[in-house]
């Protein structure tokens, strides 16, 4: 092949997604999740606190759900999910869509949706039941307060939403932004705005070093579905990248139905 058409094939491949390098490399692993708290503060990356909450957090995540108090009322969720173009890291530990204009809306709070990614099975269980997989939909406040929304996903119709995400993911550790895809996070959302209001609440923890504490999660009760083959797809990527549940260590988690 003569160098000029090598130079025109690469300028095509380039015209269909424009590519970074992730700079979340991998430094942890699942197979190691025993001992996240233990690694020393010289081998985490710069600007991200030490992994020592993962091992000493009475606060943790993920738990069982199961065990709850019916709470009347609290404040609703309000998601508001735009479409906008397709981002997508492959960061070394799940497949993450990387969004700046969402916004949820909890009381007067208002949080920004910063990115949204897949664990497969879920990391959240129901009474001892895991699901396929769960998407985790991470805001914050300006000033850095977390609010995770968890959706369960079960075995069912496809999502053509979803399938943006597998059809442009890349296979190696890389940021992508694919030109002329965008993506709406609300079709990643059970339809009713009433089953986007059922929720489970309690006070946990990211669940991935560095395992911080103080972030809220509302886990929905309604799942999405995906198919079968959607889930197969994305385990493809990631199979279980899925941390195992936490003790509850006296915290409550409310139900609001
Ligand atoms: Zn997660």
């Amino acid at each position: 092949m003569n160098s000029l058409l090598k130079k025109t094939i690469f300028a095509l491949s380039c015209m269909a997604t424009s590519v970074t390098f992730a700079a979340d490399a991998p430094h942890w692993t699942y197979d190691e999740q025993n001992v996240w708290g233990e690694i020393p503060s010289s081998l985490t990356p710069p600007g991200l606190p030490p992994y020592t909450e993962c091992g000493l957090g009475q606060k943790q995540s993920p738990v069982d759900l199961g065990s709850t108090k019916l709470v009347a009322s609290t404040n609703a969720l309000k998601m508001q999910y735009l479409a906008e173009p397709l981002v997508i890291s492959n960061n070394g530990h799940t497949l993450k869509v990387n969004t700046t204009t969402g916004s949820l809306n909890i009381g007067n709070e208002q949080y920004s949706l910063l990115q949204y990614h897949i664990h497969a099975p879920s990391e959240h269980v129901l009474n001892g039941k895991t699901y396929p997989a769960e998407i985790h939909f991470v805001h914050s406040t300006p000033d850095g307060k977390l609010a995770v929304v968890g959706v369960f996903i079960e075995e069912g119709k496809v999502n053509p939403e979803f399938q943006k995400i597998l059809a442009h993911s890349p296979n190696q550790v890389q940021d992508v932004t694919v030109q002329g895809v965008t993506i709406n996070p609300i079709n990643l959302l059970p339809s009713s705005s009433i089953d986007r209001n059922k929720f489970f609440l309690y006070s946990g923890s990211l669940t991935t070093p560095p395992c911080t504490e103080g972030v809220n999660w509302y886990v929905l009760k309604k799942p999405i579905q995906l198919s079968k083959t959607q889930i197969s797809t994305f385990e493809t990527f990631y199979s279980d990248n899925a941390r195992p549940n936490q003790p509850l260590n006296g915290r409550q988690v409310l139900e609001k139905q």
